[in-house]
């Protein structure tokens, strides 16, 4: 036999080798994604700033729920739904996942629900509820544009599923530094501005999904910063809208969906006029467009998920005379508050001591990314700290603000430190008092057994 012969056999053997593994790896996933404007038609109240006197009065760009639905070759599905909103409260978030479960036979735990955290979309109904100035009548438009919010919610993820479609998957990372700690400190204590060298996660991770002959479907990709480079009176998704509309622009036909990361303390900067949310956003694109330019690594089977409801204990709760007090407070959300918790001492004799169903997702995706949804305002010392004590498996992405987002989630240092994410900011979102620093503990344990 001719050595050229031989060359030719060997090659040929080993393409035959190689043919079917590849074959069975890429036509085994599937892929679907849905997408849905959900852009308020009418002046609704926006959501984020105590400081707005009124309705928004029209629109930078539109806001979407955007869903990616991922099925392994046994059939094991997950559908990610993105948005550009404040953040689901549970009472949106388990009736959404209820009714998908009826419809399509998505288990919960296969369903993660995540928000951009803009803070240019609407009110949604009981989120940050004691912190806007609006009456009755808007409130009622925002009771009806939550229950819109819930059809769509529930027709984009059915819609992703109904997409599924051979697809090949990839992941990998890159990094972008617009985000910078904002706990500075100050002689009066923690104060909610910059803090050049405080903690921040830079990552951008990305996950890819193409077709088998490799175009771009859609793009997933994470930040870990607040979307408050505007605080102004028209519905915009901040520098996460600009970089998802970006890249869409880019690879027509792909759709491109965020998810925030443990940005509890962290904001972008510079900030507040439309150009920066603009340079963000290009920049965060540009950051996913050299991910994908680059190889990436695949992402196969089988997608398995785990969700478990933690019990978060509260802090020190405040006296009745303490109440009182608050209800002459020249702050609206603190009166508002106090009035609350007053008529519920009377009626249920108590206040209650603890949340009761803090949300610890966790998805393995084979043995290729480990990926942890949090619920709550997660502040960076969880994505640090798992990433660490997670060190040496696959990578480990943790997406904040999934599922519920009930409060901000303090790490021990930052309750130890105090300022807005340890100690005022439960006053917006109606919690009688700040959260005990066991929460750290029970949170990281629940991803690590979950993990397991
Ligand atoms: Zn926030």
């Amino acid at each position: 036999m001719s050595r050229c012969l031989a060359t030719g056999i060997a090659l040929c053997l080993t393409l035959l080798a190689l043919l079917p593994v590849r074959a069975a790896d890429e036509s085994a996933l599937k892929a679907g994604v849905a997408v849905k404007v959900v852009t308020p038609s009418e002046p609704l109240w926006m959501a984020g700033y105590a400081s707005r006197t009124k309705p928004a009065e029209g629109k930078t760009h539109d806001l979407f729920l955007k869903a990616v639905a991922l099925e392994d070759a046994a059939g094991g599905k997950l559908v990610l739904l993105t948005s550009d909103l404040i953040g689901f409260p549970r009472s949106l978030a388990e009736p959404v996942a209820e009714e998908v479960r009826k419809r399509t036979g998505l288990p919960r735990e296969r369903l993660m629900l995540t928000s951009s955290h803009t803070h240019c979309g609407p009110v949604l109904r009981e989120n940050l509820a004691d912190m806007y100035p609006m009456g009755p009548e808007h409130a009622k438009k925002i009771e009806a544009y939550t229950e819109q919010l819930h059809r769509w919610m529930v027709e984009v993820v059915e819609a992703a599923l109904k997409d599924l479609r051979p697809a090949r998957l990839a992941h990998g990372k890159g990094t972008i530094r617009f985000a910078m700690n904002r706990r500075e400190a100050s002689p009066k204590g923690v104060i909610n501005l910059r803090d050049p060298a405080g903690p921040v996660d830079h990552d951008v991770p990305v996950l890819k999904v193409e077709t088998p002959e490799g175009k771009l479907r859609a793009v997933v990709f994470g930040y870990a910063c607040h979307n408050t480079t505007l605080n102004f009176y028209q519905w915009c998704g901040d520098y996460a809208g600009f970089a998802q509309a970006d890249l869409e622009a880019k690879h027509p036909g792909a759709v491109a969906l965020f998810w925030a990361g443990c940005a509890g303390d962290a904001n972008p900067q510079p900030r507040g006029q439309v150009e920066h949310a603009q340079t963000h956003g290009r920049g965060l694109a540009e950051a996913v467009g050299d991910v994908l330019r680059k190889p990436m690594s695949p992402v196969r089977g089988p997608f398995k998920a785990k969700l478990a409801s933690v019990t978060l204990p509260l802090g020190e709760l405040p006296s009745k005379d303490q109440l009182t007090a608050d209800t002459l407070s020249k702050n609206l959300a603190l009166r508002n508050r106090a009035t609350r918790l007053l008529k519920t001492l009377e009626t249920k004799g108590k206040l209650d001591d603890h949340y009761p169903h803090y949300p610890v997702q966790v998805w393995r995706l084979g043995n290729d990314l480990l990926w942890i949804g949090l619920g709550g305002e997660v502040v960076v010392d969880y994505a640090l700290r798992l990433k660490k004590e997670l060190s040496g498996g696959p990578p480990v992405w943790v997406t904040a603000y999934a599922n519920d987002v009930m409060a901000y989630i303090p790490s021990a240092r930052v309750l130890k430190e105090g300022g807005y994410e340890a100690d005022s900011s439960m006053i917006y979102y109606g919690f009688p008092t700040k959260w005990s620093p066991a929460i750290e503990e029970r949170i990281v344990a629940k991803v690590h057994e979950l993990t397991k």
